[in-house]
């Protein structure tokens, strides 16, 4: 069976389970793990059968729970090779800090590691202890100086590490177990961004979102789905008019930013086949957008067309999963 979980979407997390055939995928890792586990499990979802986690890019809100799920669970992560040194530069020290910064973002980093850790560690009803951290690399790289003795007690001493990277390019389609993966650039201010077309058992399903604009080539992309993940970040008046610093909503505005309501309605009226069954809306703004402005954009846009009644629109939300779609 096909199937398409998103657990979360939006700035504080993105996460969405692909099933297909014997196989499933984490597309991205924006939640703690233990977020993680909780939605799957609320989703129906079991976290111990996913099979790897794949990356669009390397901001927050996509890695976050990224290094400890892909621990925890011992399973593979796929990246380009430029999201892979964006995520390790985030996760790494940066060399210009002085030692005494260095050393007291390490011990911040530990403590936040070893508390998500020890959350993960109880709610995933797991054993082993997360050993990962900056400071313990800085403890035994100092106790090996006065002595081997304590070096074997810390087993990975690298935050970035991972129990196994595999790398792929935009463009080239390439295969985890039963499901074909189809990765296309996207314009946004990350490293490599891309969004993905899945297909598995004949069903096409395409996530595109953290975009500024559509260009041609993700418009190709985005013909002949069955389902339609498309962001719908903001509501071009409420950015205009809301919070945020003018450099932020000039970042958002931009073609390398998010894509607003009126844009992805756009899309939706003169561009979009209306081949798919789903049509999710994802990524909304909870500073610049309001659910049912993003609804009612994309309805009328697809209401403009009378032989498009067939497809369902929903809404992918920050705070639950939506309820698994089948095919
Ligand atoms: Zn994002
Ligand atoms: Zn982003």
């Amino acid at each position: 069976m096909v199937r398409f979980t998103v657990l979360a979407s939006g700035s504080k997390g993105n996460s969405t389970v692909v099933s297909g055939g014997h196989t499933r995928i984490l597309v991205d890792a924006g939640l703690s793990c233990r977020e993680l586990f909780r939605r799957m499990k609320l989703a129906g979802e079991e976290p111990h059968t996913l099979d790897a986690i794949i990356v669009t890019h390397e901001h927050l809100d996509h890695i976050g729970g990224l290094a400890v799920t892909a621990r925890k669970l011992g399973i593979p992560v796929c990246f380009t090779q430029a999201t892979h040194r964006a995520w390790m530069r985030w996760i790494t020290p940066r060399r210009h800090m002085t030692y005494a910064q260095w050393v007291e973002q390490c011990r911040q980093q530990a403590a936040a590691r070893q508390a998500e850790a020890l959350a993960a560690a109880v709610e995933c009803e797991c054993d082993e202890p997360e050993a990962d951290s900056v400071a313990g690399s800085a403890t035994a790289t100092a106790q090996a100086g006065a002595s081997d003795q304590n070096a074997a007690a810390e087993p990975r001493p690298d935050p970035a590490w991972l129990p196994s990277v595999q790398y792929f390019e935009s463009g080239r389609p390439f295969q985890i177990g039963d499901i074909t993966v189809s990765p296309f650039t996207i314009p946004h201010d990350a490293a490599d961004p891309v969004g993905f077309v899945f297909h598995a058992e004949g069903v096409r399903m395409a996530l595109a979102t953290d975009l500024g604009y559509i260009p041609p080539n993700v418009k190709a992309q985005l013909k002949s789905v069955d389902l339609l993940f498309l962001e719908s970040n903001h509501d071009l008046e409420m950015l205009r008019d809301g919070p945020y610093p003018w450099s932020v909503k000039q970042r958002v505005l931009s073609r390398v930013g998010h894509l607003s309501n009126e844009a992805a309605a756009d899309f939706l009226e003169t561009t979009y086949d209306g081949q798919a069954a789903y049509v999710i809306l994802g990524h909304l703004s909870e500073s610049n957008n309001l659910p049912d402005l993003a609804r009612i954009a994309a309805e009328r846009a697809l209401s403009e067309r009378p032989s498009l009644l067939a497809n369902r629109l929903m809404l992918a939300t920050q705070h639950e999963p939506l309820p698994p779609i089948s095919f």
